[in-house]
């Protein structure tokens, strides 16, 4: 089929790419041009594993292209995802300014036969018929006839760090549509992907396509990502109260995930959840509810555990320091979780922040950032090449995000470098004996110290 993406992000080329290497043919649209011209030459602008293979070999064979040019994607695409994203304001609503632009670009290009277009974007409830109404003014300026196009809304569920392998096997295709037309296009651009052709195992049963409509589809993106993140802050509280009796939490939590009800995921305690979606989609379910006349405390108070919980490493650093002013404190990792170079919203950044506010010195060594050098919003840090670097004269390490090459560190090595070899493992991440056994005093979350 022929398809537009509007918007190359994590989830804009990700779709992109993996529709063309099923076989569609994909024009990608960025109003970025020196990002579009980073990816026409075949590179990709953000880390995720597998993407930049996926892209090149889907150039190769012709089914995917890169543009600024919005009337040419438009004209080609029959399927035309807005891709865009919806960070937060200030007040926490959604903004959806990026998404509005889109749709009048729509408007003013729209040609040809009969159109779908997806709002992959999350976007707040209601905003598929406001951006029927936008494209359609878009149309209306240019008084000429169309086709017809309808909207279907299709939230994404991709997780960054392993979005090409979430988009190959996704638990569950959410269509949200009116129009029994669109959701028949929508099936056939997945059918691929549901009959499971390119999943990691082919006989799995088909992938379950939920067809609701439009507004449900929005509320089950947003439900689900309130979900999640208020699990992590309920896993986060108990690990509190652990901390408090002297029960381990990563005890605990397989403890209750081994019950089905319950589930073992995003139960691992640490020092709170953040990125670019959780932070974002929580609040602005917040602000609908508040402008429905509800106020949803449920997920106000897992915003606020959260809040508290970003602080906990600082707690842990004062509680065994004392006095952090003159103190130097390295930070193992900054992204908001690993297999991604995305900043936005991490834990660490409030973290470095308020150090720094206490006067003391910090320096952070992440891969990701090692090998891109990006370090965006990133100040008031030293970001170190490697952890040996990182080591040397801090007086105590964290741990804030959970690479896997930081099980594999040299502890002892490290702790020769240090001042006092303390570390706060902020995700629960290592093993206690291992640090212990390398001279460390450890600390975990919710979790007795070990010496
Ligand atoms: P992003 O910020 O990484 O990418 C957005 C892209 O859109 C940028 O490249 C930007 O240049 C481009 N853009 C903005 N305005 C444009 C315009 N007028 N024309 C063309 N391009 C334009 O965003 P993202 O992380 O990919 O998120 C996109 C949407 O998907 C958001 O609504 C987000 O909530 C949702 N989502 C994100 C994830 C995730 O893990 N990142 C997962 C699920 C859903």
């Amino acid at each position: 089929m022929r398809v537009c993406v509007i918007g190359t992000g994590y989830v804009g080329l990700v779709t992109g790419a993996c529709l063309a290497h099923i076989g569609h043919h994909v024009i990608c649209i960025d109003n970025n041009a020196d990002k579009v011209a980073l990816m026409q030459s075949g590179q990709s602008p953000i880390f995720e594993p597998g993407l930049a293979e996926i892209m090149q070999a889907a150039m190769q064979a012709g089914n995917l292209e890169f543009t600024t040019d919005l009337g040419a994607g438009v004209a080609h695409g029959e399927i035309l995802f807005i891709a865009v994203g919806t960070p937060a304001l200030p007040t926490g609503e959604s903004d959806t300014r990026y998404v509005e632009a889109v749709a009048r670009g729509i408007g003013s290009h729209l040609n040809g036969g009969y159109k779908v277009i997806v709002n992959k974007s999350t976007v707040p409830i209601g905003s598929g018929d406001w951006v029927k109404r936008i494209v359609l003014d878009g149309v209306a300026e240019r008084q000429q006839t169309i086709a017809g196009f309808d909207v279907v809304s299709n939230p994404e569920f991709l997780r960054e760090g392993s979005a090409v392998f979430d988009t190959f096997n996704p638990d569950r295709i959410v269509l949200g549509s009116n129009s029994t037309k669109a959701i028949a296009m929508m099936r056939k651009l997945y059918a691929p992907i549901i009959a499971r052709r390119f999943a990691e195992d082919p006989f799995l049963l088909p992938v379950p396509v939920v067809e609701t409509d439009i507004s449900s589809a929005e509320m089950i993106k947003y439900a689900a990502n309130a979900f999640l993140a208020t699990k992590i802050s309920f896993i986060n509280e108990v690990a509190n109260i652990c901390d408090r009796v002297g029960a381990d939490v990563t005890q605990v939590a397989q403890g209750i995930g081994l019950d089905s009800r319950i589930g073992k995921k995003f139960l691992q305690a640490g020092i709170g959840w953040g990125g670019s979606c959780f932070p974002k989609d929580v609040s602005a379910l917040i602000h609908t509810a508040v402008d429905y006349g509800y106020d949803a405390q449920l997920l106000r108070k897992a915003v606020a555990v959260n809040e508290r919980q970003k602080l906990i490493a600082l707690e842990k650093l004062q509680q065994v320091l004392k006095i952090l002013k003159g103190k130097t404190i390295g930070l193992l990792g900054l992204t908001f979780k690993p297999d991604t170079d995305d900043m936005r919203d991490a834990p660490a950044l409030i973290l470095i922040e308020q150090l720094n506010r206490l006067g003391a010195k910090v320096k952070a060594y992440d891969p990701i950032i090692a090998q891109t050098g990006m370090a965006h919003g990133l100040s008031d840090v030293k970001v170190e090449s490697d952890a040996v670097q990182l080591a040397d004269g801090c007086d105590a390490l964290v741990l804030i995000t959970e690479w896997q090459s930081f099980r594999k560190l040299d502890y002892a090595k490290l702790g020769e470098k240090m001042i006092s070899k303390i570390i706060i493992d902020g995700r629960n991440f290592l093993d206690p004996e291992v640090l212990t056994a390398s001279g460390f005093q450890y600390i975990g979350i919710g979790r007795p110290t070990h010496k």
